[in-house]
């Protein structure tokens, strides 16, 4: 299907776009990569009057190193899988995004575009908790930061107001003592996630001190298992461990019922996701001294 007619609007600076957005507010979308955006309009599930083209800013475009690494809003997927300075300072980011939809979607789409757009079913919404990154905002009149805990509210809903807009995502540095990974099950590679894992665990001299199970597909936005996260802590990271973690994991989590699987079904592959990611992560531990 075709779009629906729209104003098509391609600012060449964040200041633009902020004047852009301040100006059409409620009834404008910022188009990043468009690989959700323009399937949406297609399907007519959002018409929005005014589209407002960020991928001629070039100060968006850039990933840049200092206490992490801060990804700028016209970052492609592709391009972020490919960095060594993503895979060195945050590889549970650089274990995500292969798995973000095929490599014809990665070319286009952006990692801040996916964030913002906030699907409960998505990879990096998850990263961002786990890793406990940083959303920068900006509008005409003022600049804030959120936590990403404070920032994705419900189903493909975030604290974006209508006239702002996510000019870049800041992740910490992952520990040295910690390892990482993303697991998940889907029918075909590529497809979103029926129950997927971003998960990180911290254990310098073999006792855990943090633990971040961030599940996606399981729920309208991404969730935390936080009782099983605090089970982990000062324990050793052994099998025994994460099998109990994995026990609470399935008996917490309070996912939804839908044409891709059932409520039971999420709850049982949470708990072995949970074994399978706890027992990957650790296997990293010491790889990053
Ligand atoms: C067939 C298919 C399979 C896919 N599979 C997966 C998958 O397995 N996992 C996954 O995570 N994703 C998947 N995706 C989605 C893909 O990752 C998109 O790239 C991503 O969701 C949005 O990024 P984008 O840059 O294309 O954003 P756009 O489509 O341009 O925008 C998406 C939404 O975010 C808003 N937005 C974008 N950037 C900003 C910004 N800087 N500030 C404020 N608002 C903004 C837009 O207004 C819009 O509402 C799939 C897509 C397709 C078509």
């Amino acid at each position: 299907m075709k779009n629906p007619p729209f104003n098509y609007h391609r600012p060449a600076s964040v200041d633009e776009a902020l004047a852009l957005l301040t100006e059409h507010g409620d009834e404008a979308k910022v188009l990043a990569g468009g690989q959700s955006l323009l399937p949406i309009m297609a399907l007519r599930l959002g018409r929005p009057e005014h589209v407002i083209d960020i991928g001629a800013i070039d100060e968006l475009k850039s990933i840049s190193v200092g206490g992490g690494i801060t990804i700028g809003a016209m970052v492609r997927h592709a391009e972020a899988e490919k960095s060594a300075e993503v895979a060195e300072q945050t590889p549970l980011i650089t274990a995500a995004l292969p798995y973000v939809g095929h490599r014809a979607i990665r070319n286009r789409g952006t990692v801040v575009g996916s964030i913002a757009h906030a699907d409960g079913a998505a990879e990096m919404p998850a990263v961002c908790l786990a890793i406990g990154a940083t959303m920068h905002i900006a509008s005409s009149t003022q600049t804030r930061q959120v936590a990403a805990a404070d920032f994705f509210q419900g189903f493909f809903t975030t604290s974006i107001e209508a006239n702002e807009l996510l000019t870049a995502v800041h992740f910490p540095a992952q520990s040295t003592s910690a390892g990482s990974t993303v697991v998940e099950i889907s029918r075909r590679h590529s497809d979103y996630a029926m129950c997927g894992l971003a998960c990180m665990i911290d254990a310098p001299d073999g006792t855990i001190v943090s633990a971040a199970l961030s599940f996606f597909g399981v729920a309208s936005a991404a969730v935390r298992a936080t009782e099983a996260e605090a089970a982990l802590v000062g324990k050793a990271p052994n099998n025994e461990t994460f099998a109990a973690a994995a026990t609470i994991v399935s008996n917490t989590l309070a996912p939804d019922d839908d044409i891709h699987a059932t409520a039971a079904y999420r709850r049982h592959i949470a708990g072995v996701l949970t074994r399978r990611g706890l027992a990957e992560a650790t296997s990293q531990i010491g790889i990053r001294a």
